[in-house]
């Protein structure tokens, strides 16, 4: 690292999983300089996997989910501003301006402010008990009215709404599960394997309701008590958890003047559409090969790869994001793990079968070319579909079917 680095101050906004793999890979690259991680959240950086999985259901523990304690934070002389939103940006100055009044002067600049929860639109969502999911105050909020034999109903069958469903099973709680689409997961995976997760859910006694949306939540003395569906049909509850996706926080980018359009716009450099400041992890548009064009990510995998690069970036080096996507989801039993990106996909390949098994997996292909494959319970098809995603092999769908024939042997040489 040159001299001149050391008298430099690079600032990071957003102190979640990006945030502080920016920092932290900062520091391994050897910036001697200071680096100041602010976030609005008073915690330090934790990871938010755990907060709809073992967190919810008891099972790990608050310490368990940092990222970085305040006493690494320390030993890394990386200074954390806890507590505290960044409420503007002055780009022409090279300053940021803090909730609490302060402005802090920076030579370069990270963004990594993920993002919130989206609100549901209908009347009742500001009835106390509806509730949404992002950070450890708001599952530990949720979890304080959980008792055993109450009702939940979880509005949203994505990735959320199905792990909470799972966590609150395991709570002993009733369980209802609305989903607008006609499908689970309708997003994400193809039928076959949503079909899978709606079979273990109602095996786990889940009521699950696809293809009927939510009109209005309902109760007295400000309180929840009821979801009046799309059909006028009602459900009595206890609880609401709202899961339908996520809005990239993108207000302060935006204000400073840089490009935004479903997430701040970068390039494979991380960089954004000013120079000296990088954008990462769930707030970041950017160009990814596997997706086919701009695409904004929501998952560890992406917020932790897109910061090195970025932190890279600020460094000066010359580096690109170009690892493949992955995901993993977490359900009673069933370890889900996606590689590559499905979408797009016009044939599809099983090993095993989902209608019966537990163990199989999805592989997607276009045009003859595997472009992405989802697991369950079979880590080795996982860590084998990473690489063969990646090299972009055309495989032979028999072979890829037969689970005698090991994914390895369809590598290139
Ligand atoms: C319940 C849940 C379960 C998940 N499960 C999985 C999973 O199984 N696998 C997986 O790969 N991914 C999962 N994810 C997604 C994954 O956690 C996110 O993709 C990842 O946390 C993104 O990291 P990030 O740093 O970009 O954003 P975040 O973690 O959202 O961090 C951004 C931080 O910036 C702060 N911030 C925003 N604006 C400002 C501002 N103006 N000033 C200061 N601070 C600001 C926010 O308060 C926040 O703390 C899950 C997410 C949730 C919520």
């Amino acid at each position: 690292m040159s001299e001149s680095n050391q008298d430099q101050h690079y600032v990071i906004i957003g102190a979640g999983q990006a945030g502080a793999e920016v920092a932290s890979s900062l520091r391994k690259r050897g910036f001697e300089g200071r680096i100041t991680l602010i976030g609005e959240e008073q915690a330090p950086p934790y990871r938010r996997p755990p907060l709809s999985k073992a967190y919810f259901s008891g099972d790990a523990t608050g310490d368990s989910l940092f990222v970085m304690k305040p006493e690494q934070l320390e030993k890394a002389r990386i200074d954390f501003i806890g507590g505290v939103a960044v409420t503007a940006i002055d780009p022409a100055a090279h300053t940021v301006a803090l909730a609490d009044g302060r402005s802090i002067g920076y030579d370069r600049l990270a963004l990594t402010t993920g993002g919130r929860p989206r609100p549901i639109p209908v009347a009742g969502a500001d009835l106390d008990g509806v509730c949404l999911l992002r950070s450890i105050a708001d599952v530990d909020a949720i979890r304080e009215r959980c008792r055993e034999g109450m009702h939940i109903t979880i509005v949203g069958g994505g990735f959320i709404g199905l792990e909470v469903a799972a966590s609150a099973r395991k709570l002993g709680l009733d369980v209802t599960v609305v989903e607008a689409l006609d499908r689970v997961l309708a997003r994400v995976t193809a039928p076959v394997v949503s079909r899978f997760f709606e079979r273990i859910h109602r095996e786990a006694g889940v009521d699950l309701r696809t293809g009927i949306g939510v009109q209005a939540f309902e109760g007295d003395d400000g309180r929840v008590s009821r979801v009046t569906l799309g059909d006028g049909t009602h459900i009595d509850t206890d609880l609401v958890v709202v899961g339908i996706g996520l809005i990239p926080n993108t207000e302060i980018a935006e204000a400073a003047g840089l490009a935004v359009d479903n997430g701040i716009i970068v390039d494979e450099c991380a960089r954004t559409s000013d120079p000296d400041i990088v954008a990462a992890g769930d707030c970041a548009n950017h160009p990814n090969r596997f997706a086919g064009g701009r695409t904004r990510l929501e998952s560890v995998q992406n917020a932790m790869e897109q910061a090195r690069v970025a932190a890279a970036t600020m460094l000066g080096a010359e580096e690109v994001y170009e690892a493949v996507p992955w995901f993993w989801s977490d359900q009673y039993d069933c370890k889900l793990q996606m590689a590559g990106l499905s979408g797009g996909f016009d044939a599809i390949v099983l090993r095993g079968d989902p209608e019966s098994e537990s163990r199989f997996s999805a592989f997607y292909l276009r045009e003859g070319r595997l472009i992405a494959a989802d697991s369950v319970g079979r880590p080795q098809d996982f860590m084998f579909a990473k690489k063969l995603v990646t090299a972009g092999i055309a495989p032979d769908p028999e072979q890829l079917a037969d689970p005698d024939v090991p994914l390895k042997e369809m590598l290139p040489a």
